[in-house]
């Protein structure tokens, strides 16, 4: 009817695929076919066949048909090389972050997180498929579209046996954690005690760690699965900095500190390059939303609790336009434990919106710098509104008691619960 809906603008991203003979019998008679899973379709079709709107009956026998979740649903199609796996999800903005593809051993399982809830496909598929796989997500839409490449060129009759958890939405918290076994590329020292590990995913993984969050690492040590949370950093830290996005992320960098009697780290540390460790989809709930809508943006770190902020920096630097200030405060012992200092240093000197303050606990006589620990008339000092009525955000991280610590004191000098968020596990 309008000029504008065509296929270019509008209706390409609503592409599902070769129609499937599917024929529902419908009362009276009327027969139709089921282009896909979504139900706005079916009844244009019955409109388009009939003429009429589909009379209330009929709404209510199409509506007891099981093909949709949380208003969410999955459809496949094939051609002679490829298998691709749709799920309409009915959201705007289902971006790259918020879907996590596997595909091990012929078993395929896309996980889409939907606020907080998970959307599951979770299949043990018909036939092989080679390694590498795909992701196409039309944004707009809310269509993720998996891409599988056949082993063989034969004609698939299923997509495979749905597992337990397939086609399920539910709580995100309820659904476990998954690992897929990484391969460790490189470790590089950061400090005297401090390392760089560059992970490197399966080709068959499609997994980005949204800004803010965590991952688990499980090793198995003297017999016994040990898992801890790491938040995963860029490579460095320069402004504009794109993960890149074919293959997306397919290295993952963590910043790791090795304590010498640290059961993990230390099994960690020991792990050579080539050796595999498994690693878990990402978890937190940290919202990108909450750094976009503030004016001033403080970060309080200490020591490995500067890891959240790397990524956090360069998206508040790079993509919120609104922020007028972004000011790191960076707690440590001595100035050898401070990590990244240049860059930040660097960084500090390119954007003027963004300045570090380093505080060490305990200096030698030669640092000139501020020396202390957290405390109220710091904290009255440093994280100062710099309008009466600015929208600030402080994020702030590191051992536990500095972070309740820090929070009381963000409190007393007037900071309500919404304007801080503590990265804990
Ligand atoms: P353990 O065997 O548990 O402890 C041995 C000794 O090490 C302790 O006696 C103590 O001296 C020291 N130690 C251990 N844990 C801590 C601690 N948490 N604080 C202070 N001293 C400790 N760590 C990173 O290095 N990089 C990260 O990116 C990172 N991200 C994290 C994200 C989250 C959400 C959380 C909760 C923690 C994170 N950690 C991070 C800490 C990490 O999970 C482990 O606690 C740490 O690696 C120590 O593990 P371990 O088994 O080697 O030490
Ligand atoms: P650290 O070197 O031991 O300490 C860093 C600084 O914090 C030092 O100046 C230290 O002062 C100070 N500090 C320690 N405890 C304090 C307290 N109770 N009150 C006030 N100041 C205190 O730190 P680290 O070994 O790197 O540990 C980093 C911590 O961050 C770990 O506990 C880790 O689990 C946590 N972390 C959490 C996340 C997350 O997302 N939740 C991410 C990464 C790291 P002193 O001289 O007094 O020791």
């Amino acid at each position: 009817v309008h000029r504008w809906v065509n296929y270019e603008s509008m209706l390409k991203e609503c592409l599902v695929g070769r129609m499937a003979v599917k024929p529902i019998a419908a009362p009276k008679g009327i027969t139709f076919h089921v282009l896909t899973a979504s139900y706005d379709l079916l009844l244009l079709t019955y409109f388009l066949t009939v003429g009429q709107p589909v009379p209330f009956r009929l709404l209510m026998t199409l509506l007891s048909i099981p093909c949709s979740l949380g208003n969410t649903s999955c459809d496949w199609f094939q051609t002679d090389s490829l298998i691709t796996v749709v799920i309409y999800t009915k959201q705007k903005d289902v971006n790259a972050e918020l879907v996590t593809v596997d595909c091990q051993d012929r078993r395929l399982r896309g996980e889409i997180i939907m606020e907080d809830h998970s959307y599951l496909v979770e299949v043990d598929l018909d036939h092989a498929v080679q390694e590498d796989l795909a992701v196409n997500i039309a944004e707009k839409v809310g269509k993720v579209e998996i891409i599988l490449k056949k082993k063989d060129n034969i004609h698939w009759k299923m997509l495979g046996k749905p597992l337990e958890s397939h086609n399920t939405f539910i709580k995100r918290m309820d659904r476990g954690l998954f690992y897929r076994k990484c391969k460790l590329a490189s470790k590089t020292e950061v400090t005297h005690d401090t390392k760089l590990f560059c992970l490197m995913l399966p080709k068959s993984t499609h997994l980005h760690v949204p800004t803010g969050q965590h991952v688990y690492l499980k090793q198995i040590i003297a017999g016994r699965e040990v898992v801890k949370p790491y938040t995963p950093v860029l490579p460095f830290l320069p402004l504009n900095f794109k993960e890149p996005s074919c293959h997306g992320g397919a290295h993952i960098y963590l910043m790791i500190k090795i304590y010498s009697c640290g059961l993990f780290t230390q099994a960690l540390d020991h792990l050579q390059i080539g050796d595999y460790i498994s690693l878990s989809n990402p978890e937190g709930n940290f919202k990108k939303s909450q750094v976009q809508t503030s004016e001033e943006l403080f970060l309080l770190a200490a020591g490995t609790g500067f890891t959240p902020m790397v990524k956090l920096l360069n998206f508040a630097l790079t993509e919120v336009s609104c922020l007028r200030t972004v000011k790191l405060i960076f707690f440590n012992k001595t100035e050898d434990d401070v990590l990244w200092r240049n860059q930040l240093e660097q960084l500090a000197l390119k954007d003027e919106r963004f300045e570090v303050q380093f505080i060490l606990s305990q200096p030698t006589k030669d640092w000139v710098g501020k020396q202390g620990k957290i405390s109220s008339s710091l904290l009255f000092e440093f994280v100062k509104r710099s309008r009466k009525d600015s929208k600030v955000l402080i994020c702030i991280c590191g051992p536990t008691p500095f972070t309740e610590q820090g929070v009381q004191y963000l409190k007393d000098l007037g900071y309500s619960q919404e304007e801080i968020h503590t990265f804990i596990a």
